[in-house]
């Protein structure tokens, strides 16, 4: 079978550790035959990322605070002076207060919702924005921007809390970025993920509760598997995708269509 992305370079921000969904699309990709750099937030999280690098093979590891606008510049201009042409960028970060997620969301103090719309949200904004003109040109395939959201943006998930507000600015903030750059041909979507657990996800108090919840709720009667996720991100930047944009999809077992069900 081709590969689906041979030839494509890919930009991948969010792989904290083997479990990170960016992990999983970082290995999907590659397995699709994309040149893949990843990112990493700060010098304490450099070799475990550095290392995973080596194991997937991935071409190149850079840092990227994507709170601090000074490196995404630098991020932007060394990719620039090496001449990289990029036909994807994913998206999968997120952060939000421990304490925000444990009290009740009327709670959430005005400095931690700021924080979590920052990282969560407006980021998708700096990084679309700072990337947008290393795309290759629309006649060229242009791009495709990938971000990670979850169901608590348009329904009350219990605990989610500030992150459900942050990932509805997300949301919103993938249609507007998709209007905006679809002149350029370059696509912006959400992967809207059912429950998996990573280090982010184990932030969220009874998370372990969610996961069994959701398996039993979900039409699919599973929770759902990251490779799932990987995959569709590969849809997403391929020109299988081509005439996709602004768009949420959902892979989640089908636990979005759901308003009621028993579980045994
Ligand atoms: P994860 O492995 O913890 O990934 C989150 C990533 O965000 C980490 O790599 C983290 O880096 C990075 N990050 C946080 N602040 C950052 C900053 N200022 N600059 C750069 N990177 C920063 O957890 P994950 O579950 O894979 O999360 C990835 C995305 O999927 C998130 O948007 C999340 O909301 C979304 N999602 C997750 C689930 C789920 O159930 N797991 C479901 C739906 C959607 P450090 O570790 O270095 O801080």
């Amino acid at each position: 079978m081709p590969q689906l992305l041979a030839g494509k370079t890919a930009l991948i921000l969010g792989v904290a550790n083997r479990w990170s969904l960016a992990f999983a699309i970082a290995r999907a990709f590659i397995r699709e035959g994309a040149k893949v750099i990843l990112t990493y937030q700060g010098d304490r999280q450099k070799p475990t990322v550095e290392e995973l690098a080596a194991e997937l093979k991935a071409h190149q590891v850079l840092p990227c605070d994507v709170t601090q606008d000074a490196q995404l510049d630098a991020l932007v201009d060394e990719l620039k002076k090496q001449g990289t042409v990029l036909n994807c960028v994913v998206h999968s970060v997120a952060f939000a207060n421990r304490e925000d997620l444990d009290k009740p969301f009327v709670e959430t103090s005005r400095a931690g919702f700021a924080l979590a719309t920052d990282v969560s949200a407006y980021s998708l904004v700096a990084v679309a924005r700072a990337t947008a003109p290393l795309m290759a040109a629309k006649d060229q395939g242009g791009g495709s921007i990938i971000t990670l959201t979850y169901l608590g943006s348009t329904r009350v998930v219990e605990n989610y809390n500030v992150m459900g507000v942050a990932k509805a600015a997300l949301e919103s903030a993938v249609r507007y970025l998709a209007s905006d750059l679809g002149a350029s041909n370059i696509r912006v979507n959400a992967i809207s993920a059912g429950a998996v657990k990573t280090v982010s996800a184990r932030g969220i108090r009874d998370f372990s509760k969610m996961l069994e919840g959701a398996a039993g709720m979900a039409p699919l009667k599973r929770n759902t598997d990251p490779a799932e996720v990987a995959d569709a991100a590969v849809f997403l930047a391929s020109d299988l995708g081509r005439g996709v944009t602004g768009n949420i999809l959902y892979v989640d077992a089908g636990m979005q269509i759901m308003g009621f069900a028993r579980t045994e």
